[in-house]
């Protein structure tokens, strides 16, 4: 298998069994985060402790496998990390959609850089980004309260 077939694996794998479609109990945040061109509608549940560590997170919601599967692989790595470290690796997702990761930063990214190659696409960046937004919104909310 070369990388793009990999890669594409790895979507449909968390297309089509998302460890983390569900609701969580006692979020802190939720937010929906919709994308009109596609037709993807989420909603992420975070929840953050007193730490301001991600204990928990979760989604639901339609849409393409892209966004699904984007969303899905986002919160695998989001749970356990800091508010700063989860915002860090929004940071370097959305580097790497726009083509201006180094190649450390990618493999830093583990599984989500199976989205890479939709970068290519500017109609598809925008699936792979939304539950993305959605987090580093979600996260500018509370800091503003
Ligand atoms: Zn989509």
């Amino acid at each position: 298998m070369d990388l793009k077939q990999i890669y594409r694996e790895v979507v449909n794998e968390h297309n089509l069994y998302p460890a983390h479609k569900h609701d969580i109990e006692n979020p802190t945040m939720t937010l929906q985060g919709v994308n009109p061109t596609c037709g993807d509608d989420i909603y992420l549940q975070v929840r953050i402790n007193d730490e301001g560590v991600v204990e928990e997170a979760g989604f639901n919601g339609e849409g393409c496998a892209v966004s699904q599967a984007s969303t899905d692989i986002m919160i695998d790595q989001m749970i356990g990390k800091t508010r700063e470290e989860a915002l860090k690796l929004v940071e370097n997702f959305m580097d790497m959609i726009h083509g201006d990761a180094d190649e450390e930063t990618i493999e830093e990214l583990d599984e989500a850089a199976a989205l890479q190659d939709v970068a290519h696409m500017p109609a598809r960046a925008k699936c792979a980004t939304l539950a993305w937004h959605t987090f580093e919104k979600m996260m500018a909310g509370e800091i503003e309260d």
